[in-house]
């Protein structure tokens, strides 16, 4: 245990749930010992031992709280979270099965509240969008089959008017279905509007200078797509840099694009239903309507970000990712790749100090990356796993802290609630918002939960502003 009493303290004082698992709160008194968020009623300093994990608080003859279950937390029960990874798998398979949320709830056994309750808690969704987005996939799935008509596949994947249908669909894919089907040999996708797309560019393209157009690489099952994008206010234009792929290869190449532009984030809900309330947040989001947290090319990246990116400053972390991305990476039809995690486990940490990697620097990288390969991560076996199973996985990693963890979830996976703790930017901005309380932990936090189950959003805004006023 790295951590100071007085953090620990204040950790429990704040609920904090970023800190399950990292320590246990024992509590002389009542002979009880509970997990860092516990919610019962918060024991005086006096008598708060801490311990490492509940082996030890067990042998200080304390039991544990029934309240806070710190005992199911370490035996990694619990049966809502295995209840509802269960529920979105059968979503995804069969979103036609589920008409509404009602239907959603009887298959579940509980209500309506608690319902939304775990899509949020797990997902960072509510559970009409997760029905939503579900349904767009299956029909794009039926659309590539060339099966069922453009005008049928709505109905088949549950909507209830093809109206509806038309606007989700064109609004998460930026195609109509009939032009997503016939995807043949280019692909023009349709921004919503409003959208900053300089802004989005920008953090796709963040290692070169932002203009126009720029080049990079999709990798699908299919393997290595370089191309380059062209984008207006409009629309994204890909132009492939080799030949026209087939069209499987289109699709796989679309998904791609449409994950990186957060085309699939409800924005709208966002801005409408949780900015507005807040007044600070009104103001960001008018700067730039429509932003979306960018995902970074390939999953492995955002992990690359976070750990070269940790205790230094931005322009240092861009020198060390071009050398990783010079050195170390593959160049694919003259698009410079930043390394594979394949690449990066092959690595000695011991050749990277020459190029001004601490060695501790060093060791996380790699040892991340064996981790990475060895666990077989993708974006494909991790979908339908809680965002707090995750956080729990990845906190238990060498190298990886809550602010590291947290926007790997945000920027890498695509889990909206996650926001970096900690982070300076983030500081930078919450104390123009008060600067009074910003240097206050629990008034950060109380904040930021104000934009759940959309805190990565409500970061990027603030992050936004920083940049706007630069
Ligand atoms: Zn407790």
């Amino acid at each position: 245990m790295n951590l100071t009493r007085a953090f620990m303290l204040e950790r429990i004082y704040a609920n904090d749930t970023q800190y399950d698992g990292r320590f246990i709160t024992g509590v002389l008194s009542t002979g009880i010992y509970c997990l860092p968020s516990c919610r019962a009623r918060p024991p005086k300093a006096q008598n708060v031992k801490f311990f490492p994990g509940p082996n030890e608080a067990e042998a200080e003859g304390l039991r544990p709280c029934l309240r806070c279950r710190p005992d199911d937390f370490y035996a990694g029960y619990d049966p809502d979270q295995a209840l509802i990874e269960t529920l979105v798998k059968e979503i995804d398979a069969n979103p036609e099965r589920f008409s509404d949320m009602e239907a959603m709830s009887r298959r579940a056994g509980f209500g309506a509240t608690k319902l939304h309750h775990l899509f949020q808690c797990h997902f960072h969704v509510t559970p009409a969008q997760y029905l939503a987005k579900a349904r767009i996939a299956s029909a794009c799935r039926l659309l590539q089959s060339g099966q069922v008509a453009a005008s049928e596949v709505g109905f088949q994947v549950g909507f209830q008017s093809l109206s509806a249908f038309y606007r989700q669909f064109g609004r998460i894919t930026g195609l109509s279905p009939a032009a997503y089907r016939d995807l043949n040999t280019e692909l023009v996708v349709k921004l919503p509007a409003p959208y900053p797309v300089k802004r989005v560019i920008g953090y796709l393209n963040r290692l070169e200078d932002s203009s126009v157009t720029f080049e990079t690489v999709a990798e699908t099952s299919f393997g290595h797509v370089p191309m380059r994008l062209n984008y207006s206010e409009q629309h994204v234009a890909v132009k492939f840099l080799h030949d026209v792929p087939e069209r499987k290869i289109m699709y796989a190449v679309h998904d791609e694009l449409i994950r990186w532009l957060g085309l699939r984030q409800t924005t709208e809900w966002f801005e409408k239903q949780v900015a507005s309330k807040v007044p600070v947040m009104e103001k960001q989001v008018k700067a730039a309507r429509g932003l979306v947290v960018p995902q970074t090319r390939t999953l492995f990246e955002a992990f690359l970000w976070v750990i070269v990116g940790q205790q230094i400053n931005l322009p240092f972390a861009f020198r060390l990712m071009r050398r990783l991305r010079d050195e170390l990476g593959s160049q694919v039809a003259g698009v410079k790749l930043l390394p594979s995690a394949q690449q990066m486990a092959e690595v000695e940490p011991g050749e990277l100090l020459g190029w001004q990697f601490s060695r501790r620097k060093a060791e996380y990288l790699v040892g991340v990356a064996r981790w990475f390969v060895a666990r077989d991560l993708s974006l494909n076996n991790i979908c339908h796993l809680s965002s707090l199973r995750l956080e729990q996985e990845l906190l238990a990693i060498r190298g990886l802290g809550p602010w590291s963890v947290n926007y790997v979830l945000m920027r890498g996976m695509e889990r909206l609630n996650a926001y970096p703790i900690g982070d300076s930017g983030l500081h930078a901005a919450l104390k123009r918002v008060s600067p009074e309380r910003w240097n206050d932990v629990g008034w950060r936090q109380s904040h930021m939960n104000q934009f759940a189950p959309y805190r990565a959003l409500a970061t990027m805004h603030y992050w936004n502003g920083l940049k706007e006023d630069a």
